[in-house]
């Protein structure tokens, strides 16, 4: 079988362990979760509800120590800016329709100010200007995964590894989205912050 050296990114709630699991079980690779590897250096953030790295330098070096003892893996991260470039063939970013990415982060039971800066996240593509940033377009592949089953994303996206074709500019939320959704989760974020 191939070596495969892919990182599945993308807002939570869009599917990135689903998807990371299903293209684990073509490719024969392990799943690396990034947050068990750097556990030493995480600590939690009880006001942003979130964890925080406290030594990003170190965070790299586990991170760099585990994926040399692996040939395929498949990386389920936020936090792309911690794996270094050349460990990495392609990085897939899996995109959302917003509303739709609420409901499923609404489910969660987070808080709403959580939700709400989530939500606008992937609004304006942050994790695919992190991908392309850190990657390059070549190396880039993103997946509209609207209304389509988990079967279907890892089929796209299996298929477009096999031809070399990368995928950047797939969709554009702020161009789709209702003008009123965007100007009111733009004050609610605005309360969140202040
Ligand atoms: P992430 O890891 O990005 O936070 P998850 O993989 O946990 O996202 O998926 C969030 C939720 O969405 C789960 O309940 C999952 O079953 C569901 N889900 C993921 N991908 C799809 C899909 N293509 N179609 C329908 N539901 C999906
Ligand atoms: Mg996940």
């Amino acid at each position: 079988m191939r070596m495969v050296r892919l990182l599945v990114t993308g807002t939570p709630g869009v599917g990135k362990t689903t998807i990371a699991t299903g293209l684990a079980r073509i490719y024969g690779a392990t799943i690396v979760g990034l947050d068990e590897i750097i556990t030493p250096v995480l600590k939690w953030d009880p006001e942003l509800q979130t964890y925080h790295v406290t030594n990003e330098n170190e965070a790299r070096k586990l991170i760099t120590e585990r994926l040399k003892t692996l040939n395929s893996y498949i990386i389920d991260t936020v936090a792309v800016n911690l794996i270094d470039v050349s460990l990495i063939d392609w990085c897939i970013v899996l995109r959302l329709e917003p509303t739709q990415l609420m409901d499923r982060l609404t489910q969660r039971s987070w808080p709403h100010c959580k939700v709400v800066e989530n939500v606008l996240a992937e609004i304006v593509g942050s994790s695919l200007v992190m991908a392309i940033n850190m990657f390059g377009r070549d190396r880039v592949i993103e997946v509209d995964t609207t209304n389509k089953n988990v079967d279907e994303v890892v089929n796209y996206i299996t298929n477009r590894i096999a031809d070399r074709r990368p995928a950047v500019g797939v969709v554009d939320w702020l161009d789709d989205v209702d003008t009123n959704l965007l100007i009111s989760l733009s004050k609610e974020l605005d309360i969140c912050l202040s």
